[in-house]
C-alpha cells in the first residue's frame, strides 16, 4: 500500500513573516526591501525628470506583485519576454503588458490572441512585437479567430522589431520596415504602435563611452527606419527598448520614448562591474541569496549555496561584505555548494555555521530557480521578515 501523500505547502516561507531576518534557512533567496524601494524610486524619478515612459520588463522578478509595485509607482505596463509570462502577469492584476519578442507558433498565438481580448475586456492592452510577414500573417489570423469566438473586437498593439545591433531578433534597420508596417496595417485587429529596439548586448559593455557608442549606433537605424516610414506617410509610433546598462544613452538620444530596464529594481554583480554612467541613477543591490558555511578547511569554506540557488552564466557570486564577513571571493561553484577563499593570501575565513550572503552574477536566471522570494525590511541581518513573494512566472517557457 502506497503511504498516502501530504500536500506541499503552497509557501513554505509564508510562517517567516514577522519573524527577524536571522530565522530565515538557508538556501534562500532573499530581497532588500528598502534598497529595492530606492531602486523602484529613483527610476521612477529618472522617468518623470525626462518625460519617458516606464514599462520594467517582468521577466527579470516574473512576480506580479513586484509588476504591480511598479505600476503603482508609475510604470505603464511591464514588458515580458512569454506568452506564459503575460498570462501570469494578467492573473496578478496587470492590465497593460507587452510580449517584446516575437511569438509564431499558433498554439501560442490563439492564447495571445484570447489574453488580448480577456485585457481589453478590462479596459487593458496586450501588445506584442513582430520581426516578419509571415509572423503578422499568423497574429493576425490568431486574433481574427478569437475575435470570431468571443465576439469581442480587440485590437493588438504591433511593436516591429529592428536590430540595432543585437544580432538577435528584429529586421535590419531602414526601409525594410515599410513593406512590414503595410503589412500590420491591413489587418483590423493589429495597429502599428511603433518599434522596437532593444541592443541587448550594449548593457554589459563594461565603459561608459562603450555603451554610448553603442546606443548611437542604435539610434542611427531607429532614425533611418522612422524616416522610411514617414517617408510613406506611416507614422512611426512610439521607440521602446533600453536596459538597465544603457538607459541614460537611450534617454539622451531623445530617440526612445519608453524604457524597458528590468534589472534596476534588484542588480546583479554582471551590473555592478559596469563602469557607472554619471547620468544613471545609482541602483543599489537589493537581491542576495543567504547561505551558510557547512564546512570549512584551513584554505577554504564551503558554503551551501551553489548553482541551484543562483546562476553563473554572467560569473560566479560576489560576497556581500556586511558585519563581520571577511574579504571573500568564491572560486567555485557546484549544484549545492560554493567554495569560499579569502580575498588576500592568508586573509580570515569564515567560521563553520556562519552565514554569507551572496550577490548573484545575474539577477533573472536566478529568480527562476525559486518559488518564492523573501522580503526584508530594516536590514539584511538586524531586519524583519516583512513579507515573501511569490515568483509566479516562474518557468513559464512557453
Ligand atoms: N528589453 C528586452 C527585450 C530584454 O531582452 C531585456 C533583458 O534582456 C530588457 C529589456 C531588460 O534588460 P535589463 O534587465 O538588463 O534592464
Ligand atoms: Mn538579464
Amino acid at each position: 500500500m502506497p503511504r498516502p501523500t501530504t500536500p506541499l505547502p503552497d509557501d513554505p516561507l509564508a510562517r517567516l513573516v514577522g519573524q527577524p531576518a536571522g530565522a530565515i534557512d538557508t538556501p534562500a533567496l532573499v530581497v532588500d526591501l528598502d534598497a529595492m524601494q530606492r531602486n523602484l524610486a529613483r527610476m521612477a524619478e529618472f522617468c518623470r525628470k525626462h518625460g519617458l515612459r516606464l514599462r520594467p520588463h517582468a521577466k527579470m522578478h516574473k512576480s506580479a506583485a513586484l509588476a504591480r509595485l511598479q505600476v503603482q509607482a508609475g510604470a505603464v505596463g511591464v514588458c515580458v519576454q512569454k506568452t506564459s509570462e503575460a498570462e501570469a502577469m494578467a492573473a496578478g492584476g496587470i492590465t497593460d503588458v507587452y510580449i517584446s519578442n516575437e511569438v509564431v507558433a499558433p498554439q501560442k498565438l490563439a492564447r495571445v490572441a484570447q489574453l488580448a481580448h480577456r485585457l481589453a475586456a478590462e479596459g487593458g492592452q496586450l501588445s506584442i512585437a513582430v520581426d516578419s510577414a509571415p509572423g503578422i500573417t499568423r497574429l493576425a489570423e490568431a486574433m481574427n479567430e478569437a475575435r470570431r469566438a468571443s465576439g469581442g473586437t480587440a485590437v493588438i498593439d504591433v511593436f516591429l522589431e529592428i536590430d540595432v545591433g543585437q544580432g538577435r531578433c528584429g529586421i535590419a534597420p531602414g526601409a525594410a520596415a515599410v513593406p512590414l508596417a503595410h503589412e500590420v496595417r491591413k489587418h483590423p485587429a493589429l495597429r502599428f504602435a511603433g518599434l522596437q529596439a532593444y541592443h541587448g548586448r550594449a548593457q554589459h559593455l563594461r565603459t561608459a563611452e562603450q555603451r554610448r557608442e553603442a546606443i548611437a549606433h542604435a539610434a542611427d537605424g531607429v532614425v533611418a527606419t522612422r524616416r522610411a516610414l514617414e517617408a510613406q506617410g506611416i507614422a512611426a509610433g512610439l521607440v521602446t527598448g533600453g536596459g538597465t546598462g544603457s538607459m541614460a544613452c537611450e534617454t539622451a538620444s531623445g530617440v526612445w520614448g519608453e524604457l524597458q530596464a528590468g534589472s534596476y529594481l534588484f542588480m546583479d554583480n554582471d551590473y555592478a562591474l559596469n563602469e557607472r554612467d554619471p547620468a544613471q541613477p545609482q541602483f543599489e543591490h537589493a537581491l542576495f541569496v543567504k547561505s551558510q558555511v557547512m564546512s570549512v578547511s584551513p584554505e577554504h569554506a564551503v558554503c551551501d549555496a551553489g548553482h541551484k540557488s543562483h546562476a553563473i552564466d554572467s560569473g560566479l557570486p560576489r560576497v556581500h561584505r556586511i558585519g563581520s564577513t571577511p574579504d571573500l571571493v568564491v572560486t567555485g561553484c557546484s549544484d549545492e555548494h560554493a567554495t569560499l577563499r579569502a580575498a588576500a593570501a592568508g586573509g580570515p575565513l569564515p567560521a563553520l555555521g556562519d552565514i554569507v550572503w551572496l550577490i548573484p552574477g545575474h539577477c533573472d536566471p536566478t529568480v527562476n530557480l525559486h518559488d518564492h522570494i523573501v522580503g526584508v525590511r530594516g536590514g539584511l541581518e538586524a531586519g524583519t521578515v516583512e513579507r515573501t513573494l511569490r515568483v509566479d512566472a516562474r518557468g513559464a517557457l512557453t
